[in-house]
């Protein structure tokens, strides 16, 4: 058996390269960016108006202060979407909208409320300031500036950004393709009418898929079997096309009917650990074929959420370029708590926060690896040694679920 902290350096060393894929923005959301990104084009993209007013030439009513209004001939109108073509000349305006193309000779607008409505024209109430009211072209930024960093997270608004500047397609870490194989002789469906005394519903597979899709991956393939080694060897290899990360669930202990480890050095993958000095998740194997990893996980529910949890999570994120694994927050133990056993122990527990207070932990009495319960009344769970004691009051970090 190795520790906690011997399977985790074993499998950072062995997380595959991550593979990066263009993808088109639709697809894009929350993944991670591959490289850096600058920008194809300037920003704004041509000179503007950013009112609704008139263009005018700056020089036709920079007097208005002390000669009072001037009256402009108002030639045309630049619509968003329907410029302009001709050129502003001395004494004209052009009618403008927020976003039209400003047009040539005009350098400055003035808006719609410093002006009225006059039988030849428009009239000009108040001076404008050289270039009022106009987005000039470039001027947030330039072609080829730099936009963002390898390693950001996509979300709306750097979707907004990429689709402003005619970005296409973003390189970004492909999401690594997670299929399951579920064994056990004794499940059933969980919707099935039919089951048996001797039966249990299979609750892993909901749990471990939707578990895939929190965390990013793509969910390829689900296969269940019985536990026969035949059958298990046939389908796993069937699995591993188009597969980055097998999860097994069961038959990973050392029962005579445990054929998950076998199967795996059946079709070709070399053992990375099998058993952590752990509880619950004791019988974790992994194993490694090329750029493929295979976890053998427990296949008591808790067991299995645990390492999914604790190992598996950190793989995905890391193969989806992201480094923030665990989520965490420091809490004040509310218990006395004692790991008198020889394996670390995932205590998990229950996090009550009042306002303007840290947070504390409450216990959670039944700890058993097959008591979903455990999981679904806990927040998170704290980590104790062998050995380890901890009195009320004091500080412990929790990872938070
Ligand atoms: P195993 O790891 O295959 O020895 O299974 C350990 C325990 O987990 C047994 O009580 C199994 O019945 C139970 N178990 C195995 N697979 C599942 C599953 N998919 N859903 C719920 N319980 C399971
Ligand atoms: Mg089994």
């Amino acid at each position: 058996m190795i520790s906690v902290e011997k399977a985790l350096e074993i499998l950072e060393a062995n997380v595959p390269e991550p593979k990066r894929v263009e993808i088109r923005l639709e697809d894009a959301l929350g993944m991670i960016l591959f490289s850096d990104l600058v920008s194809p084009e300037s920003a704004p993209r041509f000179t503007n108006s950013a009112m609704d007013g008139y263009a005018v030439r700056w020089s036709d009513c920079c007097g208005i202060a002390s000669n009072g209004p001037k009256i402009l001939q108002v030639h045309g109108e630049s619509q968003a979407g329907v410029p302009f073509f001709g050129t502003v000349q001395p004494g004209e305006a052009i009618r403008i909208s927020t976003g039209a193309m400003l047009p040539e000779g005009a350098d400055s607008v003035v808006k719609v409320e410093d002006t009225e409505e006059a039988p030849s024209g428009v009239k000009i109430l108040a001076t404008p300031i050289h270039g009022q009211n106009v987005r000039v072209e470039g001027e947030e930024f330039k072609a080829g500036a730099f936009l963002f960093a390898k390693g950001t997270r996509v979300g709306p608004r750097e979707l907004a950004m990429f689709a402003a500047v005619g970005v296409k397609t973003i390189p970004v870490y492909r999401s690594p393709r997670v299929s399951l194989l579920i064994t056990g002789t004794e499940l059933a469906e969980p919707d099935s009418e039919l089951i048996k005394p001797y039966q249990i519903r299979d609750s892993n597979t909901i749990m471990l898929s939707s578990a895939t899709n929190d965390s990013g991956a793509h969910l390829n393939k689900i296969c269940h079997v019985e536990d026969d080694l035949a059958q298990t060897i046939q389908v796993m290899e069937e699995l591993l096309t188009e597969t980055d990360i097998l999860l097994c669930s069961g038959g990973v202990s050392v029962g005579r009917h445990d054929h998950v480890k076998d199967a795996a050095e059946a079709v070709g993958f070399s053992e990375l650990f099998w058993k952590i000095r752990q509880k619950p998740g004791k019988p974790l194997y992994v194993g490694r074929r090329q750029d493929t990893l295979l976890f053998g996980l427990p296949g008591n529910p808790v067991s299995a959420f645990m390492c999914f949890y604790h190992y598996v999570r950190p793989v995905l994120a890391r193969l989806q370029g992201s480094s923030n694994e665990y989520r965490s927050m420091t809490a004040r133990v509310g218990f006395q708590v004692k790991n008198h056993g020889n394996r670390t122990n995932f205590i998990r527990v229950k996090v009550a926060k009042e306002p303007n207070e840290l947070a504390c932990i409450k216990e959670i009495a039944q700890q058993g690896s097959h008591m979903l319960s455990s999981i679904t009344t806990a927040d998170g769970y704290i980590i104790l040694e062998p050995g380890a004691l901890l009195e009320p009051g004091e500080l412990v970090e929790v990872a938070l679920f």
